[in-house]
This record gives structure tokens, C-alpha cells and sequence, in this order.
């Protein structure tokens, strides 16, 4: 990220922004008015002004938004322009759905390694990255420079994993496991729980949306 601070929120609209500007630049589009952004990634515009007001004056009343120079600008603030290498840890259902995917629609993030306990996995190669054993985790991690890991382990394990990785220097777990980890100040944990995001959704349809009351009931 760009050494200024932005709301929390800002920060995490920024990819929704980086990944529809890319798709107008791929189309030839050369600008874009904030009501067009809007409908797209469905943030009201007035949002978006405001987010884009943080970083300095990017658009022109009337004349819209030049794309090429948002999409530099957010390439830079996401570090898009760079690649990050991140570790993988538990390659089992979840895990290896991820590998799978490997980010494909980014070239900014990739997974470059990742590690297991179970002694079928370790040592080969799957969807193009290697599975390590547990026990080469702080030697790998620091040879591949690795600050980032995504946590895919049984919950049981996900506490002393976290804390080797504490010790190991890393700055941020994407933890899909139920448990909260416990971290320094230091450390920085994005969790991931499809089940909340799912009620989430459930909770908004119910509560705000648009259907006619009895059918909202069913
Ligand atoms: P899984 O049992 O299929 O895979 C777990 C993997 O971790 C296995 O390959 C196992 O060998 C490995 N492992 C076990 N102990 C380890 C250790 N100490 N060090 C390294 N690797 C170890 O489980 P899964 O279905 O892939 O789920 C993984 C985790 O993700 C669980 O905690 C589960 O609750 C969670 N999960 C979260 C979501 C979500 O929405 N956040 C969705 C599905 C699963």
C-alpha cells in the first residue's frame, strides 16, 4: 500500500475499483463518470467521490474519470505493480481448492509454496507449487521471503502454526479456520468465514430488499 492512510473501508473497495477499471482499459475506454463506475461495482457515486478524494483530485466535473491514469494510480497504491509471493498452510479441501486457483485473475499475488503434515503430500507438486513438510516452514518461508501466509489447518492446529509463524517474522495471515488467532501488533489477520458472509446476505435480503413481503417470508 501507498505510505498514506485511508479509511479502512476506502482500502477495501480499492480492488472492486482496480479490477472494473482494468476491464474498461482492456476495452478501450478512456474515461469513465462516477454514476458508470457506480452501476458497475455497486458503491453509490457520492462513495465513490469521497474514496477518491483521498487520494488528491483524480477526476474532472462533468468530464469524468481518465482511466489510464486511475488505473496507474490504484496499480501503485495496491501494488499491483509488483508481485507478492504468499505460503499456503494445510493443503487439504480448502487448501487445495486455492492452489487450484492461484489468483489467476491477478498478477499481482501468488502462492509460491506450501506446507502440510501429511507425508503424501509433502515433497510433490501441485497445481504447480511444492508442498513442503512442516519442518522446513521457517527456513523456506525466510529463503523465498515470504511475509504473507494463508491459513487452511484444522482449528486445532491453528494457534501454535500462528504463533511459529509470529516468530518467523510473518505480517499477515488470511485465516479461513473458525478459530481467532491470537497475534502481535505486529501481525495483521484478515479473516475468512463463508458461513458469516452468507448470513450477511441472508440478513440483507431479509431486512432490505426489494421483494414483496410475503415472498421475503418463505
Ligand atoms: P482438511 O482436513 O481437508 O485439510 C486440512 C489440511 O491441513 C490437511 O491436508 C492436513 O494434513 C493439514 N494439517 C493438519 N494439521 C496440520 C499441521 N499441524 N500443520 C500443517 N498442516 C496440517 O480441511 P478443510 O476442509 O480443507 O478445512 C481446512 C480449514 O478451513 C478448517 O479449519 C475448516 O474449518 C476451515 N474452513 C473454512 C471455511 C471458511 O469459509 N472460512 C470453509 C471451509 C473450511
Amino acid at each position: 500500500m501507498a505510505d498514506f492512510k485511508i479509511p479502512k473501508a476506502t482500502a477495501k473497495r480499492l480492488p472492486l475499483y482496480y479490477r472494473y477499471l482494468n476491464f474498461l482499459h482492456n476495452a478501450g475506454k478512456e474515461k469513465v463518470s462516477s454514476t458508470v463506475l457506480s452501476e458497475a461495482v455497486k458503491v453509490d457515486s457520492a462513495t465513490i467521490r469521497r474514496d477518491f478524494s483521498y487520494f488528491g483530485a483524480l477526476g474532472k466535473r462533468g468530464y469524468g474519470y481518465d482511466v489510464d491514469s486511475l488505473l496507474a494510480f490504484f496499480a501503485k497504491t495496491l501494488n499491483q505493480d509488483h508481485l507478492t509471493n504468499v505460503a499456503l498452510i494445510g493443503v487439504g479441501n480448502l487448501g487445495h481448492a486455492l492452489l487450484n486457483y492461484n489468483f489467476r485473475q491477478t498478477n499481482s499475488v501468488r502462492i509460491s509454496a506450501a506446507f502440510d503434515v501429511n507425508p503424501d503430500i509433502t515433497g510433490t507438486i501441485q497445481s504447480g507449487v511444492p508442498i513442503y513438510p512442516m519442518d522446513e516452514l521457517e527456513t523456506q518461508l525466510k529463503d523465498q521471503q515470504i511475509d504473507i501466509v494463508i491459513l487452511t489447518v484444522p482449528t486445532q492446529a491453528a494457534q501454535d502454526i500462528t504463533d511459529r509463524l509470529t516468530k518467523a517474522g510473518v505480517h499477515g495471515i488470511l485465516n479461513f479456520t473458525p478459530l481467532r488467532i491470537s497475534v502481535p501488533d505486529t501481525v495483521r489477520v484478515q479473516n475468512v468465514d463463508l458461513v458469516n458472509e452468507l448470513q450477511t446476505l441472508i440478513y440483507f435480503i431479509d431486512h432490505y430488499s426489494n421483494r414483496p413481503k410475503e415472498e421475503a417470508k418463505q
